[in-house]
């Protein structure tokens, strides 16, 4: 059986940083607002806003500045599937599903099988170990059940 991922992990390396004043001002508010929304993965237009609702003045590119640095920290993790930057709060690297039809994005379960398989695609083009995470596109639950709207036009 596999431990699952402590979901802890963040907030473990997140307070060792703290106690050594290096998560301060704009970098301890970014990751709240990624850790206020567990299940989603904010933009940075999106992490700019809620900054924002918690009454901090920030600029896009303090945004960028403040996320790149909490990536290097391994305090939070990037979505990289083409669709544009996105940031959630857990550390420990994993797959993503997004919908097709609203652009949600949630963490997969973790599986050492689709692991394995990722590797295997790799080694056999002749290619090294995958440094990236799958991006796995679906239709969320609302999205799959029919959508409550009866429209057919993608939401925003
Ligand atoms: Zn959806
Ligand atoms: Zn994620």
């Amino acid at each position: 059986m596999r431990t699952p991922p402590a979901t802890t992990d963040a907030s473990a390396r997140r307070e060792e940083l703290r106690a050594l004043g290096r998560v301060t001002g704009s970098r301890l508010l970014v990751l709240e607002a990624l850790e206020a929304s567990p299940a989603n993965h904010l933009t940075a237009q999106q992490i700019h806003e809620a900054l924002g609702a918690l009454g901090y003045r920030s600029t896009l590119s303090t945004v960028y500045r403040t996320v790149t640095w909490l990536l290097d920290a391994g305090l939070v993790h990037e979505v990289v599937d083409g669709q544009g930057a996105r940031w959630g709060a857990r550390a420990r690297a994993h797959h993503h599903l997004v919908c097709s039809r609203c652009g949600t994005t949630t963490d997969a379960a973790d599986s050492d099988a689709v692991d394995d398989s990722v590797a295997d695609l790799s080694s056999l083009a002749g290619w090294g170990p995958p440094t990236g995470r799958l991006a796995i596109t679906a239709l969320c639950p609302p999205c799959n059940s029919g959508g409550t709207s009866a429209s057919s036009t993608p939401a925003t």
